[in-house]
């Protein structure tokens, strides 16, 4: 096996913050991913995509240092669970790093036997028409905000960032750009405590059309304080920062009323469909979310589609240079109809 890796800048369409950029400079307009390509002896490929946020103190320079670290001749396409064994061997947490690679795998695997990676994976075929993903709105000027959201008037579900000091003003922008449109709300561990939490949760209730508030509160609050405010709330409480794997389930089922999973979150697809698999075995609704990401990693995220009752994969739309075409966006509806690759990801390089 020959292993290939490469910085790319992903361009964004608009500065991008979240309520954990305010502190820090404020946001960013060029997002470094790193694609990973693996090629065997017999000419098969797989690709693989690393987007390392600095909420989980990883960057392009994490992700490259690892990846230099792996000795090819362990990787296989023929046994994707041993290779993973040694990868994840090799040094804990540096999870883009590893979800590149476990989407590479996977991509040449699903290939070799012929199938799309969701068949491939026992998911059955993807259903077309089924599977809406929600566009997120970030956080910038109230003037800004209102104008992104009318520029997305083709996507019937939104997602808006809150957590800021201007969270009223903010909503008040996007509700009024939104019209009559469904916002999830996602506060990024913004609101400090359970009495905060509650107030605005109860705050955005009385508008009527928010579906869920995400992580509304830092992770590190004790378990016994998000008990607390999951029994008051009056809206659904997903929990993204608070669900890093399938191992926080149990504290999760206490916390919220559902997960939201990210591959480069759990270190790729394999753990990702375990995350999936155990939250809904717990009773938790589950959510599939991304980062700022090409169309490698966003058409991983849509082969689970089917283990999920919330989607959040607009990565790809966000920017302006994706130099892969897979999964496309129409409207927010997911679809794979039209493209030309059958097998693995379903990915081509432009
Ligand atoms: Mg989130």
């Amino acid at each position: 096996m020959q292993i290939g890796f490469r910085r790319f800048d992903l361009a964004l369409r608009h500065h991008w913050a979240i309520a954990t950029d305010l502190g820090r400079g404020g946001g960013k307009s060029v997002y470094p991913v790193v694609f990973v390509e693996l090629t065997d002896a017999e000419g098969r490929r797989g690709v693989g995509e690393a987007s390392p946020s600095s909420q989980y103190q990883e960057t392009h320079e994490t992700v490259t240092e690892f990846l230099a670290r792996v000795d090819p001749s362990r990787l296989s396409f023929d046994d994707v669970a041993g290779s993973m064994a040694y990868v994840e061997a090799l040094a804990p947490g540096r999870y883009p790093a590893k979800c590149a690679l476990n989407i590479a795998l996977l991509d040449g695997a699903a290939k070799a036997a012929g199938k799309p990676l969701c068949g491939y994976l026992g998911l059955g075929a993807f259903v077309e028409g089924r599977h809406l993903s929600s566009f997120t709105i970030g956080i910038d000027t109230p003037e800004i905000m209102a104008r992104k959201t009318a520029e997305a008037a083709e996507y019937p579900v939104l997602k808006m960032k809150l957590g800021s000091p201007g969270d009223r003003e903010n909503f008040a922008a996007v509700r009024g750009a939104a019209l009559d449109r469904w916002i999830r709300v996602d506060a990024n561990a913004g609101w400090k405590t359970k009495e905060e939490a509650l107030r605005n949760i109860e705050w955005l209730a009385a508008d009527g059309k928010v579906e869920f508030v995400e992580q509304p509160m830092p992770p590190e609050l004790p378990t016994a304080e998000w008990a607390w405010l999951k029994e008051r709330s009056p809206l659904p409480l997903i929990g993204d920062e608070l669900y890093q794997s399938a191992a926080d389930v149990d504290r999760c089922a206490e916390c919220v009323h559902g997960i939201n999973v990210k591959l480069v979150k759990t270190g790729g697809v394999t753990r990702g469909l375990e995350a999936l698999q155990a939250a809904r075995a717990r009773g938790l609704k589950t959510m599939l979310g991304c980062m700022i990401e090409s169309s490698v990693l966003i058409s991983a995220g849509a082969h689970l589609a089917a283990l999920t009752d919330y989607l959040d994969l607009d990565g790809n739309v966000l920017i302006t240079n994706d130099p892969y075409t897979g999964v496309r966006n129409l409207r927010g509806m997911m679809s794979f109809e039209g493209v030309a690759a059958v097998g693995g990801l379903r990915v081509t390089a432009r």
